[in-house]
């Protein structure tokens, strides 16, 4: 394997994906190290999976102007690169006339951050738009740009694209150690196992961010983790709201939201917790009373004897008020690319475009490569037509076999994930990139049948196969072995 590389960039998470992707348009040696066993672990998957308008953000900030250049690249790319996206707009309702006053000041905020489609709605406009709320609803604030995406498979299919024009993806591959040599820095991996050179090293390490500066240098900010929990509701909720429908803001953020998302569920949530712990994903009793307790200021009709699944993310509050994007003080060739709470997701293609232009600053050599390659291909049975079925079948049977029930997905969907150029190893990897999993049964039916495929595909035990993370056996026979499973 190659040791010497042009830039590393530490953390698989959206940040660490588009810069991968912007990177990989030169040529250049990349790599990115991720710690986990598969890319979009960290809070790329564990978030509202909204690209917001940009209406929030204060003027002047990089949060503004990365969020609405973000939100812009985000949709070219999803269509590029077959990534779930739809622009279904969004709204910020207001519940009394000083909520109203709120949702002016968004919409002035937005005109000046340069946010197109924005429209505010009397009470009568909402409502038929929108006929599942409140009744006390008394206007909104209406984003046409706003829209739902799968942070997921967004990072994955960049990441991808990244890896067809020779950038390499090391998962498994913790930064335990960073020693600048003078001219290369020495990266150590997993405690000194391995290590690897790169000239230029990029710090996307989300909430371990602060703790991957001191590696290199001082700690120059800190990262302050804040929880927020989640509901996601069957499809048969999925159509209760059509936009996005966010209540106006509060010093905590951007307070519970109602939407569909872009596979049809309903997403409820999150709440803030500010006390909140590095890693500590778990969701609690009262937390998700708080939540639905929230939401029942936007609707009443949310039925949650149908949520499928309760989830949490960590957001990367930092001792500073917006992003931090720029060269360190204390580490030469190294840039941090930091303390990216939301809008991060939506910011983060343009978030990369800046990180590349410190790196030039820096003296990397940036040429364009002349085959590049900036597409991706990605079938998805059930939205064939059936002549297209039928023809997909006689060519490759394992399209006519269907493992998930719930959400129609067959062997042959699974197989192309599984043969892609960031292969998934565990039954989640393959849930990321093809569904499986994600409805009524969460797993339940197909979990087995994928347990056996990845097995035969990749060429190991079933016993070895995890659920999630590393260590997360499914079979009692490695329960014990490493972590607990999961
Ligand atoms: C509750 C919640 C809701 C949100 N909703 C939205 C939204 O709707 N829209 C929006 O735009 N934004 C939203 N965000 C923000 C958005 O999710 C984040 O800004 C974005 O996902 C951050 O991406 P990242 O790449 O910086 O971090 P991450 O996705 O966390 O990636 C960092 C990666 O670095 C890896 N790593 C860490 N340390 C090391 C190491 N030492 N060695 C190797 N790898 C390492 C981690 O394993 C991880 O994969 C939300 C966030 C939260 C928490």
């Amino acid at each position: 394997m190659e040791r010497q590389f042009d830039v590393a960039i530490i953390g698989a998470g959206i940040c660490g994906a588009s810069l991968a992707y912007e990177l990989s348009k030169y040529d250049l040696k990349i790599c990115v190290l991720e710690k986990e066993v598969d890319v979009a672990m960290g809070t790329t998957k564990a978030n509202s999976a909204i690209v917001h308008a940009g209406y929030d953000p204060k003027p002047g900030t990089k949060m503004a102007r990365l969020n609405v250049r973000g939100s812009n690249l985000i949709r070219e790319i999803a269509k590029k690169l077959s990534v779930p996206y739809a622009e279904i707009g969004s709204l910020v309702l207001a519940f009394n006339e000083e909520e109203m006053q709120t949702v002016q000041k968004l919409y002035d905020r937005g005109v000046t951050n340069g946010v197109e489609k924005l429209k505010v709605l009397n009470a009568e406009e909402v409502k038929e738009i929108e006929p599942n709320l409140q009744d006390n609803v008394v206007g909104a604030l209406y984003a046409g740009t706003g829209a739902v995406v799968s942070p997921w498979e967004l990072d994955i299919a960049m990441l991808e694209t990244a890896v067809k024009n020779g950038c390499s993806v090391l998962r498994e591959s913790c930064v335990t150690s960073l020693k600048d040599n003078g001219d290369s820095w020495e990266i150590g991996i997993n405690g000194e196992e391995d290590v690897l050179r790169a000239t230029y090293v990029v710090n996307c390490a989300g909430i371990h961010a602060d703790d991957v500066m001191e590696l290199a240098g001082e700690k120059e900010f800190t990262i302050y983790p804040s929880k927020g929990e989640y509901f996601l509701l069957d499809k048969n909720q999925g159509d209760l709201v059509k936009h996005v429908c966010f209540q106006c803001p509060s010093r905590l953020g951007k307070g519970v939201l109602v939407s569909p998302t872009v596979g049809g569920n309903l997403i409820v949530g999150p709440d803030a917790q500010e006390d909140s712990v590095k890693d500590q994903v778990g969701t609690s009793a009262d937390r998700l009373d708080f939540v639905m307790e929230a939401a029942a200021k936007t609707t009443g009709k949310i039925s949650y004897r149908d949520n499928v699944r309760n989830f949490a993310g960590l957001r990367a509050n930092s001792d500073r008020e917006d992003f931090i994007i720029e060269a360190a003080d204390s580490a030469k060739r190294f840039v941090n690319v930091a303390g990216i709470k939301s809008p991060g997701l939506s910011s983060a293609p343009a978030i990369a475009e800046d990180a590349v232009e410190i790196l030039k600053e820096l003296g990397l050599p940036l040429h364009e490569k002349e085959n590049y390659v900036d597409s991706r291909e990605k079938i998805v049975f059930h939205k064939l037509s059936s002549e297209e079925k039928a023809k997909l079948v006689a060519s490759d049977p394992a399209y006519g076999r269907v493992i998930c029930r719930c959400a129609t997905i067959t062997e042959g969907e699974i197989l192309a994930a599984i043969h892609s150029p960031i292969p998934p190893k565990t039954l989640d990897g393959v849930k990321r990139r093809c569904g499986t999993g994600m409805g009524r049964c969460q797993g339940g039916f197909c979990g087995p049948k994928i347990h056996r495929i990845l097995s035969r595909e990749l060429g190991i035990s079933e016993e070895e196969i995890c659920q999630e993370k590393t260590g997360s056996y499914i079979l009692s026979s490695k329960i014990g072995e490493g972590e607990a499973a999961k």
